[in-house]
């Protein structure tokens, strides 16, 4: 299959420059003015003067068909890839998880079954480990030789580990070459405003933010980043949410360690007043860590802009508004988490390169070539040159839309960003050279394979921390 994409601006990471992309069999040939020879018969040929391209987004951070909470997410494999090819996300890293007792070999091809077959973008999983022992340390160098290089611990929830285990699995890891991404708030205080609240009566919605404060993740992200300084071993804080965790990320970086962080779309766009909404509707924006204030975002944003956030993930966890309804009377059981996958491309579009907040080539790097560097994926990923596999997003700058429930096909009843105007239109994605979504409209499904990740070995430079402790 031979393939040509003419006169786009094709993005990296450091600029945007019109080009045309010579496609065969899936993989870029050429990127720069085509010769003639190349526009045969047999060529399919694409004008995309005008439009953005990008390297197709990668997701790191999704959970689909996960049992939690009493129930089970809204979007298995099947719709959950198939919203995010939609979204332009070419690639996704779920999160296979060993439950207490089973082996990571277990866990793994536990969620190989829930996947294989049903996905319509390209899949990997990072291995979430719950149960620490000298059977899954030795499984570290299974996993590796599995495609799975990137792991993920929890500090709260029944699924957490302890600082011990935390210590031992980041040096452990590190001597493989892998890396953990970690889910940091602190489980005890947490638990114990909860007791609190529930003991005051107040068991609303406004109880999970109150429950799960900006210092409850600042504390963990201090203590995280103290055992990564103690294993001399890289760390991965997923799902950055607010100034005061940012601050001991920097902390950490002029220590001298290197640390990388990811943020949200959610976090970015959305506050906490939202909890506030009347009857149960705040419901729908529990996730964990909560929304936070406005500063927040600000924050955020800015530290995008400089760098010092390498990564924007969706940690798309849907469930429909009767699933949220299992905490109608007690806030601790609602399912938490947001669909995300199908619109995070053109939010961090809209919000983030048309509003002026970053550029073309940050969001290059934030939803493309940095997830395949950190992740072990690049260059076969993440960027557009010769050589690299042809998934590609092209974007038109101009053309805006609405978010709508109505027109989506991530299987949940509602739009965390309903009624939003974007301007930035998705017009086509590429999966390694074959056309998979058009026009808003998944046009090849169920193309997706198994992406078996490399030991992450393409660093991605982080800030040094003293430039933004000063200021
Ligand atoms: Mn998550």
């Amino acid at each position: 299959m031979k393939r040509i994409i003419k006169g786009g601006r094709v993005v990296s990471s450091h600029g945007v420059r019109i080009a045309d992309i010579r496609i065969e069999d899936g993989i870029i040939k050429e990127v720069g003015e085509i010769s003639q020879q190349f526009f045969t018969e047999d060529c399919q040929v694409t004008d995309a003067s005008g439009m953005l391209i990008f390297p197709g987004f990668i997701d790191v951070h999704t959970h689909f068909d996960l049992h939690v909470a009493g129930t089970v997410t809204a979007d298995d494999f099947y719709t959950g890839t198939k919203a995010a090819i939609l979204g332009g996300t070419t690639t996704i890293v779920d999160f296979a998880t060993q439950y207490p007792g089973e082996t990571l070999m277990e866990g793994l091809s536990n969620w190989h079954k829930k996947a294989d077959g049903k996905c319509s973008c390209d899949y990997g999983f990072h291995m979430s480990i719950t149960d620490w022992n000298p059977e899954t340390s030795r499984e570290i160098e299974t996993m590796m030789e599995e495609g799975v290089s990137t792991f993920k611990l929890y500090m709260t929830y029944d699924t957490q580990v302890d600082d011990k285990t935390i210590y031992q699995i980041l040096k452990r890891l590190d001597e493989e070459g892998g890396m953990a991404g970690v889910h940091c708030e602190n489980s005890g205080l947490i638990e114990a405003l909860q007791e609190e609240a529930v003991s005051q009566g107040r068991m609303g919605v406004a109880s999970h933010p109150a429950t799960r404060p900006a210092g409850a993740e600042a504390e963990a992200i201090s203590r995280l980043l103290r055992l990564a300084e103690a294993a001399d071993a890289p760390v991965m804080v997923v799902h950055l949410t607010c100034e005061e965790g940012l601050k001991e990320i920097r902390r950490a970086r002029k220590r001298g360690q290197v640390v990388y962080a990811e943020t949200c779309p959610q976090y970015l766009l959305m506050d906490d007043s939202l909890y506030e909404l009347p009857g149960f509707e705040g419901a729908r924006y529990v996730i964990a860590p909560p929304l936070r204030k406005v500063r927040d975002q600000e924050v955020l944003w800015e530290a995008l802009a400089s760098g010092e956030i390498q990564t924007v993930s969706t940690d798309h966890c849907s469930f429909t508004l009767e699933q949220k309804r299992l905490g109608e009377r007690d806030f601790r059981k609602i399912p938490g988490g947001m669909p995300g996958v199908e619109t995070r491309g053109v939010l961090m579009y809209s919000e983030g390169v048309a509003a002026g907040r970053i550029r073309p080539e940050d969001m290059c790097r934030l939803l493309s070539e940095n997830p395949a560097r950190l992740y072990g994926m690049y260059p076969e990923k993440g960027v557009i040159r010769p050589g690299s596999q042809a998934d590609l997003v092209i974007l038109n700058p101009e053309a805006e839309t609405v978010i709508r429930e109505a027109d989506q096909i991530q299987n949940v009843d509602y739009a965390p960003f309903e009624g939003r105007k974007v301007k930035g239109v998705i017009r086509q994605v590429y999966l390694r050279g074959e056309l998979a979504a058009e026009n808003g409209r998944v046009v090849k499904e169920l193309a997706g394979k198994y992406v078996h990740r490399k030991v992450p070995s393409v660093p991605v430079p982080v800030p040094a921390g003293d430039m933004q402790e000063k200021q």
